[in-house]
């Protein structure tokens, strides 16, 4: 099928393309668990999770930059209070917006192409990426508003992480870099532009730099495999055991020790 942004997000064009998102759903970051039972759920319109007030501000700010803000508003009106005006979490993100236009060389990395979609391959099948800001032949630009910048996260494994790692944007950089790659023969660098929801928002442009995005890249590879075979039906998905999916699908069959309840999970650090 040919993506537009109408059917970008379809049921249709998850099940044939895998995007960034979806791969994490399955596999998850260094600092997130994926879920390989509640993934698959999802693909196949079982289950949905809610969408977080932080995820709609952060499209909201997307869709300001991206000339859409109108029809945004249209399309999510729990964004409103019941009197009508913004919710206070969106007055911030306006907020945010003026912050980062009061920037210019911040803007300068939001000047791209906005929402820009191309498809490609990695690991054998097929991928799709929409990118933010793309500026052909300059660089790659993600839009992220961050609850704070320097925000450290703990995972007993790995230690403390920054939330580029944590939240696994190092694996979106790897495969928007390799697509584009994919349709233009160059290897551009990839941004993060980060702004945060702090009292008052902090901004900076981060790059997240080429030896990274290839090990993430390499990694990404080597589980691509697994995720198109539960994708596919040809492996059973595994179980978190801790997200809500798996808490609402759960089924008990015998009593468990009380020294196995705490789970080396994910400790957001504050
Ligand atoms: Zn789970």
């Amino acid at each position: 099928m040919t993506l537009t942004s109408s059917n970008y997000f379809s049921a249709e064009a998850n099940r044939e393309y895998l995007s960034v998102s979806q791969y994490k759903d399955f596999v998850g970051s260094t600092g997130i668990k994926g879920c390989e039972a509640r993934a698959l759920a999802e693909l196949n319109g079982e289950y949905e999770r809610e969408k977080s007030t932080a995820l709609l501000v952060g499209s909201y700010v997307d869709s300001y930059f991206e000339g859409s803000l109108e029809q945004f508003k249209a399309e999510n009106c729990e964004i409103f209070t019941k009197q009508g005006t913004l919710k206070a979490e969106y007055r911030q993100a306006e907020e945010i917006i003026n912050r980062i236009e009061r920037d210019p060389y911040f803007m300068k990395f939001m000047s791209g192409q906005k929402q820009v979609i191309m498809t490609g391959e990695i690991g054998g099948v097929p991928w799709k990426i929409k990118m933010d800001s793309y500026i052909p032949d300059i660089c790659i630009v993600d839009l992220k508003i961050v609850k704070s910048i320097h925000d450290r996260f703990y995972v007993k494994k790995y230690g403390y992480m920054d939330f580029i790692t944590n939240w696994g944007y190092e694996i979106q950089g790897a495969v928007y870099q390799e697509i584009v790659r994919q349709n233009t023969g160059k290897v551009l660098p990839f941004y993060i532009a980060a702004a945060s929801k702090e009292k008052v928002t902090d901004i900076e442009i981060i790059q997240i730099n080429d030896e990274a995005l290839a090990g993430a890249l390499e990694k990404v590879k080597e589980h691509v495999e697994r995720v198109v075979k539960i994708k596919n039906g040809e492996i059973e998905p595994e179980r978190c055991g801790t997200c809500d999916y798996c808490k609402f699908t759960k089924v008990l069959s015998r009593p468990m020790l009380y020294t196995d309840l705490i789970l080396d999970e994910v400790e957001d650090v504050e």
